[in-house]
């Protein structure tokens, strides 16, 4: 289910524009709008289409219509915010140039701070491949070699965020991607080879990124990441960019890095349009504030069917060119540095590029006060514990050492107990993760009927499963696993699954033992990448 960028008729999109400049102020409410003629102008529109856009708004109760004097802009009640921010979602606001100004001298221009301590220093730019970023007045070495920033996604975004993070030497990429290389990923990645078909993109893109750059630390990870990563690698990051093409993986990141307190910056891309965003935490919405009803309802549809929701999640496809990709993967690179230096950005913001018209613009998105999503971890008590080496009921001894009997364990992924077929009358015993029951598996044997999903996500202690590990109910490694009382909470990381949980030194034959590499890909070349310990791509 890609999060596409909707196709509206011309009387929507006009919608769409007028509701755009009601939420931006433009339009006050009381206020009359401009006549029809003065609007048919300013919007270049026809009679007929701006008519039937008048008619969308005032059956969504954002403008009254006056017998004779024309039409009035109602008070924006939060019900009719919504409804104006569905019709705006993915639509310019009209005649930006009039307001824009008016908007730019009441704010100011924003400065980029300058680092008035950088000393003085002639890099050597025969051998210092980072040298002429020095030249760059904000630009602090130590901030990008330390950096650790997330990529998840290696599709077409993600090959460009990846070559941009890694010409600029950020010192520590991790890269997540569940995919493999087909041969239409070769239109738009420039890091995939025709030879690499059938490979791990997440593998391939770490390796090309220490090809690149040999000072930058990768580590990659053939996953999903709404299930395989534990929340103590987002804790451990700067910054995470999402480089996604459904709406369950980036809600799943919005949450992770909300969680953690971690800013994340989402692009999305189709065909010539694209857009790029910042959220941070605590400022402005998040992505999950951004959602119209229509994809709340598409999302809750995971409850009602769970393993289908999933099913439609891997099969999310989207046409784009590599120039679209380059362009937001460059927006999102560039907003990723600039968080790194504490550089403004502008969290709950939409940038938005049409590659049609060339037309680029900023919304605002109003934080939704009721969103899930707005909750931010306390206090992580780090324990050696290991999700495949520990149990559920070590765990929730634990927890109930320090919270009381009462205290339950919150998974976040959830558990499928049992199938059941109701027409046949049987249950199946499962105990597994819901990522690990395909749709197929949701079938009854027997009829061939889909069977309800018995899950749970919340384990109180009368399981008759607790000796099972962390890992076989699905908690990743290297998690941080809420325990509750019922009164107050506890953050319990498995920091055991550090070491090789997050090291980024795939490709870093310098590591001995445990964290030797995991994979090589063909053997390492003579000469100077020997040398330096690396490991290269070859056939
Ligand atoms: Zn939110
Ligand atoms: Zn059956």
């Amino acid at each position: 289910m890609p999060n596409s960028i909707p196709r509206k008729s011309v009387p929507e999109l006009v919608a769409g524009r007028l509701a755009s400049g009601l939420l931006q102020g433009q339009y006050p409410a009381g206020s009359q709008l401009p006549a029809e003629r003065d609007l048919i102008k300013e919007l270049g529109v026809g009679r007929s289409s701006l008519r039937e856009a008048l008619k969308i708004l005032s059956e969504a109760g954002l403008l009254d219509a006056q017998q004779g004097v024309g039409w009035f802009v109602n008070e924006l009640s939060s019900a009719r915010m919504l409804k104006a921010r569905q019709l705006a979602a993915e639509v310019a606001p009209p005649a930006p140039a009039k307001w824009a100004q008016k908007r730019k001298a009441a704010d100011g221009p924003k400065r980029l701070p300058v680092a008035k301590e950088k000393p003085l220093h002639i890099p050597n730019l025969k051998s210092d491949r980072l040298g002429t970023f020095e030249f760059i007045s904000w630009w602090e070495r130590e901030k990008v070699q330390n950096a650790r920033v997330m990529v998840v996604g290696a599709g077409a975004l993600g090959n460009e965020v990846i070559k941009n993070l890694t010409l600029m030497g950020i010192g520590n990429l991790y890269i997540v991607d569940f995919d493999k290389v087909e041969a239409a990923n070769l239109s738009r990645s420039i890091l995939f080879r025709e030879k690499d078909r059938g490979r791990e993109k997440a593998q391939l893109a770490a390796a090309r990124a220490v090809e690149i750059n040999p000072d930058v630390r990768v580590q990659y990870l053939h996953g999903d990441v709404t299930t395989d990563i534990g929340l103590g690698v987002f804790r451990r990051m700067d910054v995470i960019v999402g480089c996604l093409d459904n709406r369950e993986a980036r809600l799943a990141v919005n949450r992770f890095a909300h969680w953690m307190n971690k800013p994340w910056v989402d692009g999305a891309i189709q065909e010539l349009l694209g857009l790029a965003r910042v959220f941070v935490p605590g400022e402005g919405a998040c992505f999950e504030c951004t959602l119209t009803e229509q994809a709340r309802r598409d999302l809750a549809m995971r409850y009602s069917c769970p393993l289908l929701a999933r099913q439609n999640i891997l099969l999310g496809k989207v046409p784009t060119t590599p120039t679209i990709a380059s362009i937001i993967g460059a927006m999102q690179s560039q907003e990723a540095l600039k968080l790194i230096h504490n550089m403004p950005v502008e969290p709950g913001k939409v940038l938005h590029y049409n590659g049609y018209t060339n037309f680029m613009h900023t919304t605002a998105y109003l934080p939704d006060a009721e969103c899930e999503s707005h909750w931010i971890y306390g206090d992580v008590t780090e324990l050696p514990l290991r999700a495949e080496a520990n149990t559920l009921a070590e765990l929730l001894e634990i927890a109930r050492g320090d919270l009381g009997a009462d205290t339950v364990l919150e998974l976040d992924q959830e558990l499928v107990l049992a199938l059941n077929c109701a027409a046949c009358n049987t249950v199946e015993h499962v105990l597994k993760p819901l990522s690990d029951v395909s749709f197929e598996a949701g079938h009854c044997p027997s009829c061939g009927e889909m069977r309800e999903v018995d899950l749970t996500h919340t384990i109180t202690g009368r399981e008759d499963f607790l000796e099972r590990t962390l890992a076989s109910v699905g908690v990743p490694p290297l998690h941080i696993v809420r325990a509750t009382n019922g009164a107050e909470f506890r953050f319990y990381e498995l920091s055991g699954d550090l070491p090789t949980a997050l090291h980024f030194n795939d490709f870093d034959e310098a590591v001995p033992g445990l964290h030797a590499p995991r994979v090589r890909l063909g053997e390492a070349v003579q000469g100077e990448a020997q040398a330096s310990g690396r490991v290269h791509l070859i056939d």
